[in-house]
């Protein structure tokens, strides 16, 4: 069963940890995800983009494969399915779905139009029992065509949106999803630690979690961060490997072809990277 985001946060950030998430782009990404946060008895959260949302046929099939999947292969850790970067038509897409979370993301809007639709959603998803990510600020890079200039929040605003009763706080401290460019600055842990200030015991959560160093993520995770996405590192992981099959010949070698022999070495890559996030972000035996 698909459980909101709210427990497992809170719980993460009373004991100084934080739960990954991971996005999800097709069968083999939930299974291999899935398995490795059982294996690790580590909660998790699924997460989907519209864009991935759109490539895998709408948000019913992925509810349909997650809730298919966590029984099929026992799971019993604590799965949340979240939309990731949401409009505010796509967070109601994914409520009447059956997600367990969403993610509204009104950060392009004025601050006061973040708020008008933040709050709508707050009450929405209260009486459907789900998780309501916020965010405040750009964060830099680009996702799904969301470009930000790494940009970082306000901590008054932060305050806020925290105060409408979200679940979880998304806000920009210097980081940008996808690589990071050579000349990058780096976290801003006076900005984070600012806003932890302010929203107390709001979990905060980590954008563009691949490529920043473990120590500025160990910082993060002590100044308040509960929730770190991670999507490009799983995506160049399943890459190289598939490419090295290929290159290989591998695909040439028998049944090599087969879709189950010729996708499970990028599987197994995923599974590597999400066990060292995982460790990484301290949620391990925390299921
Ligand atoms: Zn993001």
């Amino acid at each position: 069963m698909l459980v909101s985001a709210k427990e497992m946060l809170e719980k993460a950030k009373a004991g100084h940890y934080a739960v990954g998430q991971f996005n999800i782009n097709n069968l083999e990404w939930t299974k291999a995800i899935l398995l490795t946060a059982e294996e690790m008895k580590s909660p998790v959260i699924l997460g989907v983009s519209e864009g991935a949302g759109k490539y895998m046929c709408g948000y019913k099939t992925i509810v349909g494969m997650v809730e298919g999947m966590i029984e099929g292969l026992g799971i019993t850790v604590p799965v949340a399915l979240h939309l990731d970067h949401g409009s505010y038509e796509g967070a109601y897409k994914c409520i009447e779905a059956g997600f367990s979370s969403v993610m509204f993301d009104g950060s392009h809007y004025p601050i006061e139009e973040n708020i008008a639709k933040t709050t709508e959603l707050v009450k929405v998803c209260a009486q459907k029992g789900l998780s309501l990510e916020a965010e405040v600020g750009a964060i830099g890079g680009e996702e799904d065509g969301v470009i930000g200039g790494g940009e970082v929040a306000d901590p008054e605003e932060c305050k806020m949106i925290a105060d409408l009763g979200v679940t979880m706080l998304a806000a920009g401290i210097g980081n940008i999803h996808g690589k990071y460019p050579a000349n990058w600055a780096g976290l801003n842990f006076e900005t984070l630690a600012a806003i932890s200030e302010k929203v107390g015991k709001m979990p905060l959560v980590l954008h563009g979690g691949t490529g920043i160093p473990e120590d500025m993520i160990k910082k993060a995770i002590s100044l308040g961060v509960s929730k770190i996405n991670v999507n490009t590192e799983c995506q160049l992981a399943f890459a190289a490997a598939t490419r090295k099959y290929i290159e290989a010949g591998k695909d040439l070698e028998g049944k090599g072809f087969d879709p189950r022999k010729l996708l499970a070495d990028g599987v197994k890559a995923i599974q590597e990277t999400v066990r060292e996030k995982i460790t990484l972000f301290g949620s391990a035996g925390k299921a």
